[in-house]
């Protein structure tokens, strides 16, 4: 990485951008740097699925590892078309440094499959499903990597993922093994509360910033890009704290009401439809319009590069809190720094899946079942832990909330590296 980059061209090298800012910052030792800037293991499989008439298509799945030097790999797997390697590097590191910011034992990994899910039948994703966790074989596992759900991705998709690791094993050894996903149904494994975590994550960083600008949060507006498990539970845990919300967005179009839009009634209507588009509650508006609606906050919770050099000029917000991995840009951070609207940062803000997804592989390997409440209070401890040690950074560096949540992660990885040194 070099700390001048001509243009920013993708999404990995917006982290490497990221990343640079920060090592200068604090000025990371450069062996380090260079271990953190390269990726472990990158895993490509091309694996044939039959198909409901009887075709065979062939398909591209990725894992890539970045690092493990806090604990086993861990990360999400995502079905999309815009899944390749770089996407997935970016996401891989993004991973690294989010454990690190909430202070769990674990790495950073990410994968997934490059394919339109809507275009095939439910045992069409599940053949698809299981020959991929066949495919990556013994690349993942209970101690060493650990997927998750991600975009296009759930409980269901980790059930077989589950199911298939399990029955590539030996009978003696499957129990002990059943922490391999997580994000699995309750059913089969799961937390209580994984499935909400992300946004109810979210849900507590926005709480505390509100109690730090003292700012009455019954009385905010928010619009939120993204309608998934991400958008939807952050909007349905807003709404008992009073927050209205104002406009949504997915990729079936943008719909907006100042009067509030119901996040329940919105949430039936998506299951139905399949996105935003035709809610009733709600005039459809355009992506120009949605961007530069009126409110106290914006949640975006869709896809990367969201807020750009064409955006984020747009936003007429106080605080953007980061529900996806990598929404914005370069650019769009210094105009969001230029424009002082607060952030939190998406390896901070969105930490919450992956805090709960802990939980569950620690009850795995306990055999216990912790109750919902227990779930939601470690979650919050843990989370508002990351969100003060990033304040403190802000502070003390006196930069933005994304370069010192990357302070605090790669201080973490520093000190490890620096106690164990370099094999050999
Ligand atoms: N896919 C989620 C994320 O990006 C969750 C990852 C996990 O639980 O391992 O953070």
């Amino acid at each position: 990485m070099t700390a001048d980059r001509p243009q920013v061209r993708t999404i990995y090298d917006n982290v490497e951008a990221q990343f640079d800012k920060a090592a200068d910052l604090m000025r990371l030792d450069p062996s380090i740097r260079k271990i953190l800037a390269t990726t472990t293991n990158e895993i490509v499989v091309h694996f044939p699925v039959k198909m409901d008439d009887g075709r065979v298509e062939m398909f591209t799945g990725y894992r890539v590892q970045h690092n493990n030097v806090l604990g086993p790999f861990k990360g999400g797997l995502r079905y999309h078309p815009a899944v390749d390697i770089d996407e997935v590097r970016a996401l891989a590191t993004w991973m690294t440094w989010k454990s690190a910011i909430a202070d769990i034992p674990f790495g950073g990994a990410k994968g997934g499959i490059q394919c339109d899910p809507s275009k095939y039948s439910r045992s069409e994703l599940e053949r698809l499903t299981r020959r991929f966790a066949f495919a990556l074989g013994s690349n993942i596992g209970p101690e060493y990597d650990i997927p998750a759900p991600d975009v296009n991705t759930n409980a269901q998709t980790m059930a077989w993922i589950l199911d298939t690791y399990l029955s590539m094993m030996s009978p003696q050894e499957r129990n002990r093994c059943v922490h391999v996903v997580t994000g699995k149904p309750v059913e089969a494994g799961g937390s209580l509360g994984r499935d909400k975590a992300t946004g109810q994550g979210v849900v507590y960083c926005i709480e505390q910033w509100a109690k730090d600008r003292r700012f009455d949060l019954s009385k905010a507006t928010y619009f939120v890009q993204g309608f998934g498990n991400v958008g939807s539970w952050t909007a349905k845990l807003l709404k008992p704290l009073g927050a209205t919300l104002v406009a949504a967005e997915d990729h079936t179009g943008a719909i907006a009401n100042a009067a509030g839009i119901d996040p329940e009634a919105l949430s039936t209507h998506v299951a139905a439809r399949g996105g935003v588009a035709g809610f009733p509650g709600a005039k459809a508006v355009d992506h120009k319009t949605f961007m530069a609606t009126q409110a106290d906050i914006f949640v975006p919770a869709a896809l990367e590069s969201q807020i750009t050099k064409g955006t984020a000029p747009l936003l007429n917000v106080r605080l953007v809190a980061e529900g996806a991995n990598g929404p914005t840009d370069l650019d769009g951070d210094r105009i969001l720094t230029e424009k002082k609207i607060d952030l939190v940062p998406d390896v901070l803000c969105n930490s919450g899946g992956v805090i709960v997804s802990y939980f569950e592989w620690l009850q795995n390997k306990r055999s216990e079942s912790w109750d919902l409440e227990e779930v939601d209070a470690k979650l919050e401890r843990r989370i508002l832990g990351g969100y003060e040690r990033v304040k403190a950074a802000a502070s003390e560096f006196d930069t933005d909330w994304r370069t010192a949540a990357y302070v605090v992660a790669l201080r973490r990885l520093h000190t490890v590296y620096t106690r164990r040194g370099i094999f050999p």
